[in-house]
């Protein structure tokens, strides 16, 4: 019997694919070159109405990734054991629920951790891929990538790039979920 590999994924661009999401990219090059905003920071939303906003824009066409299929596959044939790691903060909780549960993605997830203490995302992945001591770690957000890939941890980052930062060099990089997870399956497995 081969040993389970454990992976911890990211949700949003992970497992959930938005369409919306290719929009970041010029939100970053407007907080670079306009505002001058070089510091991998993020925005906290803190009001209800920022809340409101916030939760708007993570929930609109929101879909599953390609690759759920497989996903849901390899967490029932035991290949791997997959946890969810998302920044998300605690008052998207409810969405996050309501969206694995209508795609059937909920019981492929052993554990599934939120940002509750609204910590940097950055940071906060760090800590908790420390802690939970993944063999990969699947994330979507290069500038997290590459903080994770120099923060010397004992998991593998792999990246789910975009169609917009696609030329980024990165040994691990992957178009989408489904390639991501059987890279990692050929990689232990041969
Ligand atoms: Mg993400």
């Amino acid at each position: 019997m081969k040993r389970k590999i454990i992976v911890g994924l990211d949700f949003d661009g992970v497992v959930a694919y938005n369409p919306a999401r290719l929009t970041r990219l010029p939100i970053a090059l407007i907080k670079k070159h306009l505002l001058g905003i070089h510091k991998v920071s993020f925005f906290v939303p803190k009001t209800p109405l920022q809340r409101g906003l916030w939760a708007l824009a993570h929930e609109s066409s929101m879909f599953p990734a390609r690759g759920a299929q497989l996903l849901r596959d390899l967490t029932s044939q035991g290949v791997i054991e997959a946890h969810l790691v998302t920044s998300r903060f605690a008052f998207l909780e409810p969405n996050l629920y309501q969206f694995l549960n209508r795609w059937n993605l909920r019981q492929c997830f052993t554990s599934i951790t939120l940002n509750k203490r609204e910590e940097q995302p950055h940071k906060y992945k760090e800590r908790v891929i420390r802690k939970m001591q993944f063999d990969y770690y699947l994330e979507d957000n290069w500038d997290i990538v590459a903080h994770l890939s120099s923060a010397a941890l004992p998991t593998e980052i792999h990246w789910i790039y975009n169609l917009l930062d696609r030329n980024r060099a990165f040994p691990t990089k992957h178009p989408y979920l489904e390639h991501a997870l059987q890279e990692i399956v050929k990689k232990t497995h041969t």
